[in-house]
């Protein structure tokens, strides 16, 4: 019921031109949004798998709203203005997250049609693999789980699932997600062995629904590279930094930005913090993506990025499923989320 409220209350919003007056009033700066999946207009959009994903209809919906109001720039470009400090207008960035195949196979279409570039963050020990993420993988199995109960045993901890609706679902895979984001990386294959064995016979994520899974290989990396797009690195196993020792951590950074340039024959010059909440990294981390030769890094803390801004702490804006074109257009104007 809420969320009705919200989308009529975002409705009026819109046709009130409210979001044209927030824009108007708000300063110059450069607004970076976090995508993740583009999935066919046919997709499930409203399942819980599915609340990173946009249908490429409402992608391309999004992309023409941001050409009218914005100017789409690279995030190298965006990195030079805030670093001269020189913004006369407002500015719009598209960022991808992690690496998924369905980038390539139906944003990147848009992205060509609509004339404009995005930066693509990859997992890259995912890159041409048939496996997916371990976020992803918990979700999944727990969602298609044929047993109603699951019990893990780790050595601190015991968890009790019954799995009876959607909702019991959900809570149970949010607990654990947040559970393991919390803890060091060793707990993490322990519960994936454990879920795997009690879920019961069914299709890997890859092979369930690839559309939502599947990754990229590296001859799509290339084309999307030779379209002109940006590729960045956003870890070797999307491991959350703090859940990692400083050597751990090294490994994670400079792998994925080795294997990006090896296989591009050129530089990787930006990084997405994987969660990219404020206590998912540190200055440590900063240091030694400094060192590595990055030049930028983008988190997940939301606002809108003006002159002066910490490069390695830029904020974005998440794009979900719940966002209708006027609650997008909200978002992105500023007189929704004014952080
Ligand atoms: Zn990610």
């Amino acid at each position: 019921m809420r969320n009705l409220i919200k989308k009529v209350y975002f409705y009026f919003l819109d046709r009130a031109l409210i979001n044209k007056f927030f824009l108007w009033r708000q300063e110059p700066g450069v607004t970076i949004l976090t995508y993740h999946s583009v999935v066919p207009d046919s997709a499930p959009i409203q399942k819980y798998e599915y609340r990173n994903c946009v249908t490429q209809q409402q992608f391309l919906e999004q992309i023409r709203f941001l050409k009218r109001y914005f100017k789409i720039i690279s995030l190298e470009e965006a990195v030079s203005l805030l670093k001269k400090g020189d913004l006369k207008q407002h500015y719009a960035v598209i960022t991808f997250d992690d690496g998924y195949k369905n980038n390539y196979l139906y944003a990147l279409p848009v992205l060509k049609e609509e004339k404009v570039s995005a930066t693509f963050f990859l997992t890259t020990g995912l890159i041409g693999s048939n496996d997916c993420l371990w976020t992803d993988w918990i979700t999944y199995l727990l969602f298609h789980s044929k047993n109603s109960v699951i019990e893990l045993n780790l050595p601190d901890h015991h968890f009790h699932f019954e799995l009876a609706c959607e909702e019991s679902r959900i809570r149970a895979s949010v607990m654990l997600r947040s559970f393991l984001k919390m803890s060091q990386s060793g707990n993490l294959q322990n519960v994936l062995d454990q879920l795997k064995d009690q879920v019961g016979d069914i299709l890997p994520p890859v092979q369930g629904d690839p559309d939502r899974y599947s990754f990229l290989d590296w001859q799509e990396v290339k084309a999307m590279n030779d379209a002109g797009m940006d590729i960045g690195a956003h870890t070797h196993n999307h491991l959350l930094l703090r859940m990692l020792s400083d050597e751990q951590a090294y490994f994670e950074l400079s792998t994925s930005k080795k294997l990006i340039e090896k296989n591009l024959g050129k530089s990787c010059l930006h990084f997405a913090y994987p969660n990219g909440g404020r206590n998912d990294f540190n200055e440590k981390h900063i240091a030694f993506l400094k060192e590595l030769g990055f030049k930028a890094a983008v988190t997940q803390i939301p606002g809108i990025n003006r002159p002066g801004m910490d490069l390695f702490r830029l904020k974005r804006i998440n794009i979900s499923n719940k966002m209708t074109l006027p609650v997008f257009k909200a978002y992105v104007s500023g007189a929704y989320n004014k952080k």
